[in-house]
């Protein structure tokens, strides 16, 4: 993983970290906002939620997971655009799924993890990120569901989602 192009590789998912799969941000300028303070102003942007009919923040993925390549074990960082391609819904309605299924994090983890895909991985740009970053996930098992289906089936679809 040397130089500053992107590599694509095929790997498998060894681990997920599912105790952190998420985090709020601004629904208008996607900054980061804290998790504890879902109704105040956003101070970037100054976006007032009594103000507005939509919801002042929402959920992006960042999902933290440990991949094989053939070669070599990896440490990546998939965030929301790729993450949905393997969970197959929005952060906002996992956690909703995971509100009425508590082990839902857990499942999806188990669920994806030795699924193979073609990754492409990137250095991140700011010096500080110390992870590489998903920039695309094509997934390689003819069949492959994203985890929301297949925990749809598990809990059945009678409640929420
Ligand atoms: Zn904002």
């Amino acid at each position: 993983m040397e130089g500053e192009k992107p590599t694509t590789l095929v790997c498998t998912v060894l681990a997920i970290n599912h105790t952190n799969l998420c985090y709020r941000v601004c629904a208008v300028c996607e900054r980061t906002r804290p998790d504890n303070d879902p109704t105040s102003l956003c101070k970037f942007c100054n976006f007032n939620a009594f103000n507005s009919v939509s919801p002042a923040s929402k959920r992006l993925f960042r999902v933290l997971m440990s991949i094989a390549s053939d070669t070599k074990v990896f440490t990546v960082i998939c965030f929301d655009r790729m993450a949905k391609v393997i969970f197959g819904c929005s952060a906002d309605e996992f956690f909703d799924f995971a509100k009425l299924h508590p082990f839902a994090a857990v499942s999806a983890s188990r669920i994806l993890e030795g699924e193979m895909f073609k990754m492409t991985l990137s250095k991140p740009k700011n010096g500080n990120a110390q992870h590489l970053r998903v920039v695309s996930i094509v997934p390689l098992r003819t069949g492959f569901q994203p985890a929301i289906e297949t925990l749809r089936k598990l809990y059945g679809k009678r409640v929420g989602c």
